[in-house]
């Protein structure tokens, strides 16, 4: 009897899964994930502000002699990019362990003065509107090239953080719950993320009702966690009420099994119009020859008129790229046809989409827009977003001369796999709308009037890829 009773801890040790000790693992040890994020802190800044305050480099320089491109090339060539991939392989461990802005604003909330929530800051459309607001004045300021814009605009967003943290919330997110500008975006690509914090309710409702709560900073009702969209995966919950473990998952089953009253017609924005349209346009309009003929006839349609305040180039950095030492100085006009050009791929990309949804839901027989398709269109969304920002990275490496012929091919097949994987989901939603009682027929013309729709990005991409 003794020896099965000792026995028991191992039984039950062996059970645990590899991932269920690692969650565990991170709750047990706190300490060590805020050293790191102390770490990521005193890094991130930095390599924000030092290289805002030297001048630019004038002439060729390897990215690893010079602080300035250091910088730009951490900043943009490694870090978005690969956070974003980040969030479609582990969740949004970025957010929960690493990120300096969420682990500032916590920090500020923790000595703050513990303020109530706001109503306005709860509004749903934040995600979406912080979101294309940061993308478009970044390409005005020419975010990716400037160190004084980054340190604008991500020094801007991490003092709001703090701000806010100070301002609002005991120990809590505040900012990451309801305005960071990347939110919305982690919060739909993490959904597609092959692990997550699992909740087992049965267990949860069995634990003893004095089981004292967890202190979940993003503020997540951890009880009705369906999946990782707000989870920040830090750990704190692991274990807990002996219901919540760190577990593997198909990574479409959060997408697949979303009730119609938790798809929100503010995240299907953010992906058709924010993902798809503003971040491509974002991406692409610096290399569209399109966009240099537009520019060339209209400024000679304005010379022909006299018209010549539209060519002055006297606006402040903050406004418009203003860097005569280096020969990159944005013009009213340039400044008025980016947005053009991001507002006209916007409404295209977007305004498709959006068209295609509408179809489909006729054709499902449904009064209401069917939101919870759109979510099929994540996988095309996050690769490309990760294929705009990797362009940075690969631009990088084409300066270093360093060897880039996979590249090619290895995009060909990123594009096929968005496609592909967009495909079958928005399939399976279909499937799961009408049930077996609608048509074939119905549903096969619903899925085609979606990915018909998903042709302009995909050919986007083609373009600035292979022929410009
Ligand atoms: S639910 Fe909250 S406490 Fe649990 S892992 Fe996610 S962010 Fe951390």
């Amino acid at each position: 009897m003794n020896e099965l009773v000792r026995d028991i801890p191992i039984v039950i040790e062996a059970r645990r899964t590899r991932l269920q000790r690692l969650g565990d693992w991170m709750r047990e040890h706190r300490g060590a994930i805020q050293a790191v994020q102390w770490l990521v802190v005193v890094f991130y800044l930095g390599l924000l502000i030092w290289p805002a305050l030297l001048p630019l480099p004038r002439e060729y320089a390897h990215f690893y002699e010079n602080l300035v491109l250091f910088a730009q090339f951490l900043f943009w060539g490694l870090w978005w990019p690969f956070v974003m991939l980040s969030m479609l392989l582990l969740g949004r461990v970025w957010c929960g362990v690493f990120c300096p802005e969420g682990s500032l604003s916590e920090w500020a909330s923790r000595h703050g003065r513990g303020g109530a929530i706001p109503r306005w800051m709860r509004w749903g459309g934040w995600p979406f509107t912080a979101f294309v607001l940061t993308t478009i004045y970044g390409q005005l300021i020419s975010v990716y090239e400037y160190p004084k814009a980054a340190l604008l605009i991500l020094g801007g967003s991490t003092i709001a953080a703090m701000l806010v943290g100070f301002l609002y919330g005991r120990g809590k997110r505040v900012w990451c719950r309801h305005l960071c500008p990347a939110n919305g975006v982690f919060s739909l690509l993490s959904r597609l993320a092959p692990v997550h914090f699992r909740v087992d309710t049965a267990a949860w409702r069995q634990a003893s009702p004095r089981t004292p709560a967890v202190d979940c900073a993003p503020l997540v009702n951890i009880r009705d966690m369906r999946g990782n969209s707000a989870c920040h995966m830090c750990g704190r919950c692991s274990g807990h009420r002996d219901a919540i473990v760190l577990s593997a998952r198909a990574p479409n089953q959060e997408i697949v099994s979303l009730r119609d009253r938790d798809a929100s017609p503010w995240d299907a924005m953010l992906l058709i119009f924010g993902l798809l349209g503003v971040a491509t346009g974002a991406f692409q309009w610096s290399a569209s020859p399109w966009f240099v003929q537009l520019k060339q006839g209209v400024a000679e349609w304005l010379i022909e008129r006299d018209i010549y305040w539209p060519l002055g180039n006297d606006a402040p950095w903050w406004l418009l790229t203003h860097y005569p030492e280096t020969n990159d100085v944005f013009t009213w006009l340039d400044g008025a046809l980016i947005l053009f050009y991001i507002g006209t791929t916007t409404l295209v990309i977007g305004g498709g989409l959006l068209l295609a949804l509408r179809l489909a839901g006729w054709l499902l027989g449904r009064r209401a827009m069917p939101w919870r398709l759109a979510y099929g269109l994540t996988p095309l969304a996050g690769i490309s977003v990760f294929l705009g920002l990797s362009a940075l990275t690969i631009a990088f490496l084409k300066a270093e001369r360093i060897g880039l012929t996979w590249v090619p091919g290895l995009r060909a097949v990123l594009l096929l796999v968005a496609v592909l994987w967009s495909g079958w989901l928005l399939w399976r939603l279909l499937a799961a709308e009408g049930g077996n009682a609608m048509a074939f027929n119905r549903r096969a013309i619903a899925w085609l009037c979606l990915m018909a729709a998903t042709v302009p990005v995909l050919w986007s991409w083609v373009v600035m890829f292979y022929f410009w």
